[in-house]
């Protein structure tokens, strides 16, 4: 028996399909590589529209492999959000999982198996206790320490899709930390929607990030996503005192206009945004910081784009994840507020975004040039299929080749040149 998994979306669902390809290992199902699977998971991403629509598209085109005896599972936040209408719109699914039932898959995939049909999204009480994962990134380690959120930005679906906040006690936590780096894992992922809200008695963030950094063998430990509402002044004092805590912090903007941060309930000012990031430049050493920024939300005036081209070109931003505004089931946005900046002028202001932004990241990047950064070597590089690539404390990549296989090791790199995207280095020594 063979199973396939097919993620869509962002490290957490990678996650969820690494520790449910654990499960489905544990059932007797083998990797199905290049082979038509017998069981075929396609995880879902539901926060943008595009990503729904190529879902669609990826479900139409499964029904070739249903049609010979592959059982077709649709997990993640659309099935949450779809349920009973996925199976009545594409009756060859068999089942649909949602974020908080995926403990349930042996009985589903059996039930399926016979031939019924299955829909279940209810939370799990147990959802944190994670047996195992088939970590799909060599040398980097994904450890979940919360899910959900209570936020409700207006255009957001993932109160929706991972309902509230829960957090993962700090045991537990501490726990698949120490597995993963008796395992060899060198980097620490720790996931959640606002990672920095976690809590666990009278633990905060900030605590778990100290009680991390003392496992040995750990060269980074790296956290997604910060909310800037809740990012403390003691997770800067604990990021200044360096690694094995990374520089590199993704703090979502979303808009530079306090007007449109208003309207979409994010909860701070971009005063107080640019307040965290000036001090984050100053206190961590080699910081690195990454965004998102959503382009014309509801109401944004050219001027109030301005303002967010304002702070990109103020915090110099080492990356950014940029995208049209496009309304979303069950937000209060969708409900309540107008979709009234047009396509065109939505598509127009990302590309002025973005091409200011390649400039700066260019900009940066051509800093390291003659530089040597220890690197972290995940795998082949995206751009030259005999280079590998890695990422440096700043979540930069790096290609690089190298005689042999390096995926795992951390090598010391010199840097020869850069894009706005990645640098190319060589080797200094070994
Ligand atoms: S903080 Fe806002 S954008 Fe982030 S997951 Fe929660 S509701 Fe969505």
């Amino acid at each position: 028996m063979t199973y396939r998994i097919y993620t869509f979306g962002c490290q957490m669902n990678e996650h969820d399909s690494e520790n449910l390809a654990f499960n489905l290992e544990k059932m007797g199902y083998e990797k199905a590589g290049e082979k038509i699977p017998d069981l075929f998971i396609i995880n879902s991403c539901a926060v943008r529209e595009k990503a729904v629509q190529k879902l669609y598209t990826m479900i139409g085109r499964a029904k070739e492999w249903t049609k010979k005896g592959t059982i077709l599972g649709i997990i993640g936040c659309v099935s949450q959000v779809e349920r009973e209408k996925l199976i009545r719109r594409f009756p060859h699914i068999s089942f649909v999982l949602g974020p908080g039932s995926y403990s349930y898959i042996k009985e589903t995939v059996e039930k399926a198996k016979r031939g019924e049909k299955v829909v279940l999204t209810r939370w799990d009480n147990n959802w944190w206790e994670t047996k195992g994962s088939v970590r799909i990134k060599p040398a980097v380690a994904y450890v979940n320490i919360m899910e959900g959120c209570d936020k409700f930005c207006t255009y957001c679906i993932v109160p929706f899709t991972r309902g509230r906040e829960k957090y993962r006690p700090l045991s537990l936590v501490l726990d698949e930390v120490k597995r993963a780096v008796d395992k060899g894992f060198k980097e620490i992922q720790l996931l959640g929607q606002n990672v920095d809200s976690w809590r666990w008695e009278e633990y905060k963030f900030w605590n778990l990030l100290d009680r991390v950094r003392r496992i040995k063998g750990i060269k980074w430990i790296r956290f997604i996503t910060s909310h800037p509402k809740d990012f403390s002044e003691e997770i800067i004092n604990i990021m200044a005192e360096g690694e094995p805590i990374s520089p590199y912090v993704h703090l979502p903007l979303q808009s530079g206009s306090n007007g449109v941060l208003k309207r979409m309930k994010r909860g701070y000012t971009r005063e107080e945004y640019l307040k965290i990031t000036a001090e984050i430049r100053e206190r961590v050493r080699n910081s690195s910081i990454g965004t998102d920024v959503i382009v014309g939300f509801s109401g944004e005036t050219y001027k109030d784009f301005l303002q967010t081209i304002d702070v990109l070109k103020k915090v110099e931003f080492d990356n950014l994840y940029s995208f049209n505004y496009s309304p979303r089931p069950l937000t209060y946005a969708l409900r309540f507020l107008a979709d009234d900046v047009s396509k065109e002028e939505k598509t127009r202001r990302l590309r002025q975004l973005q091409e200011l932004q390649s400039k700066i990241q260019l900009g940066k990047n051509k800093r390291f040039i003659g530089k040597t950064v220890e690197v972290l070597a995940t795998g082949r590089s995206a751009k030259d299929e005999k280079a590998f690539m890695g990422r440096d404390a700043t979540f930069r990549v790096i290609n690089f080749k190298y005689n042999g296989n390096p995926i795992g090791k951390i090598l010391r790199i010199n840097i020869k040149e850069a894009g706005p995207h990645s640098l190319i280095g060589e080797v200094a020594d070994e």
